[in-house]
């Protein structure tokens, strides 16, 4: 039962403040029916469900993303780490092969 300022989510049913801090508005000034959270695991569950339209959401998505400082700085870290592991350092063995063979 609600009390009119508070709103239960129709997934988690869990009792929420009836404000746009734990629900997103409908285009039509209502709240939506499940948390901010909820919608953030509904969302999610359908992107596995469509890896496709997914996949090229989240390549534009990191395209951008990889842009910003914050991102090269991720991307370097990551690089770094992959170097570090074992597939990483045979990879690394064999381009510096592959570019020896090259100027020779
Ligand atoms: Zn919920």
């Amino acid at each position: 039962m609600t009390l009119g300022n508070t709103k239960i989510c129709n997934h988690c049913k869990i009792e929420f403040p009836k404000t746009t801090e734990y629900f997103y508005m409908n285009p039509n000034g209502s709240l939506r029916y499940i948390c901010k959270k909820c919608n953030y695991i509904k969302k999610r569950e359908y992107e596995m469900k469509r890896p496709e339209l997914y996949n090229k959401y989240h390549r534009e998505y990191n395209k951008r993303y990889y842009k910003t400082e914050r991102g090269k700085e991720i991307i370097k870290k990551s690089v770094k780490k992959y170097q570090q592991s074992e597939k990483g350092k045979a990879t690394v063995k064999r381009r510096k092969k592959e570019i020896r063979e090259a100027e020779e």
